[in-house]
């Protein structure tokens, strides 16, 4: 198929869900042996839910289409009305997720000021309620890995092991949000068979770096996940032949994760560029795949963007000034090239 005037592909650094399957992923989809799986009958599904949770150190795993899902399951299997969750306060449970906590459990929110979304284990342990008739129960912390609004930044083990240690000692249960946690594992060299001892679930996202089309998985104890797969059925989230959405997951997890190392070299490259231009004010450090930058007053981020579309590239508003970039699966380095051309062609 050949087109006379073709122009140029999009660039699409709104965020890293926007990958397509490649041909290699899809084959391994349409290849996949399924089964009703709310009878428990799909292989796929299974193969994938117990892959996911052995790399993790956990027993079981629950395949969902989205990882709004998997924590708002999660949260709501370790909480009850009137007890509260202690997270980040730009966390995406609490900021992304509709207000879900207070919907589907009931449940209060302390939310604590972190350092580019980490908390430090004496934040987490000054906000545990005592026991007292006017207070909400603390029964959850959660944590984010990497944090999405942080930049993409990695918590340190040892602060993780710190925090653990809190909850455990006020027996208070850990969830991890784990959207990007390969990328922190990437990207930090941390061992995800070690997160089974830091956190009793983790969410993690097929859909984002590691480029599936769909679905997240819960991981936890065999019982927790036995009790979350009844809260996922009333959300309406049973069903039946996943198995072809799950080969795509099996497939990233073989072969999407140390590729992830390229999408941060690239996000570094893009900070390097973003900095050479005389209208951004600000960078943060990428530590993985995300790009946070303020523009100056004198750039409006609305006309940035435009601008920007006139290139055939999309990036996301992130606040007043505030701009993300997201590399992934679909930006190669002549879609890099492509960027920072254009951003050298605003100064100019
Ligand atoms: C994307 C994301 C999720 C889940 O998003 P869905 O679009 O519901 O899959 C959860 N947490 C973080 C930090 C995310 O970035």
């Amino acid at each position: 198929m050949t087109t006379e005037n073709s122009t140029p592909p999009v660039i699409d650094l709104r965020s890293d869900t926007v990958t397509k399957p490649t041909p290699a992923m899809l084959a391994a989809m349409m290849a996949a042996p399924v089964g009703d799986d709310v009878y428990e009958e799909d292989p796929t599904v299974r193969r994938l839910e117990e892959m996911a949770a052995a790399r993790f150190g956990l027993e079981a795993g629950l395949f969902c289409p989205s990882g709004t899902m998997t924590n708002q399951i999660a949260i709501k299997a370790h909480t009850e009305p009137l007890s509260e969750v202690i997270c980040e306060q730009t966390a995406h449970v609490y900021l992304w997720e509709v207000g879900g906590i207070a919907f589907h459990s009931g449940a209060s929110v302390a939310l604590l000021p972190g350092e580019r979304g980490r908390l430090t284990a004496a934040q987490v342990e000054a906000a545990i309620r005592p026991e007292n008739v006017h207070y909400p129960t603390t029964r959850l912390v959660c944590l984010e890995n990497t944090h999405n609004r942080g930049g993409g930044s990695c918590y340190a083990l040892d602060d993780l092991r710190a925090i653990s240690e809190v909850a455990q000692r006020h027996g208070i249960a850990r969830h991890l949000d784990g959207a990007r946690i390969f990328n922190a594992l990437v990207a930090t060299g941390q061992r995800s068979e070690d997160y089974g001892q830091l956190f009793d679930s983790i969410s993690v996202c097929l859909s984002k770096g590691l480029g599936t089309p769909v679905g997240s998985v819960l991981l936890g104890s065999a019982a927790f996940i036995k009790k979350c797969k009844r809260i996922r059925k009333v959300m309406g989230g049973g069903w039946r032949q996943a198995g072809f959405l799950a080969a795509a997951g099996i497939y990233a997890l073989e072969n999407n994760v140390a590729r992830l190392a390229d999408d941060h070299r690239r996000a570094a490259r893009l900070a390097e560029a973003l900095r050479a231009q005389p209208y951004v004010a600000e960078v943060l450090n990428p530590e993985t795949n995300l790009v946070i930058f303020r523009l100056d007053d004198t750039q409006p981020a609305a006309e940035f963007l435009a601008a920007l579309e006139r290139h055939g590239i999309r990036a996301s508003s992130f606040g007043p000034q505030w701009i993300r970039f997201v590399t992934h699966l679909d930006v190669d380095d002549a879609g890099l090239a492509r960027v920072e051309a254009a951003l050298a062609g605003l100064a100019a």
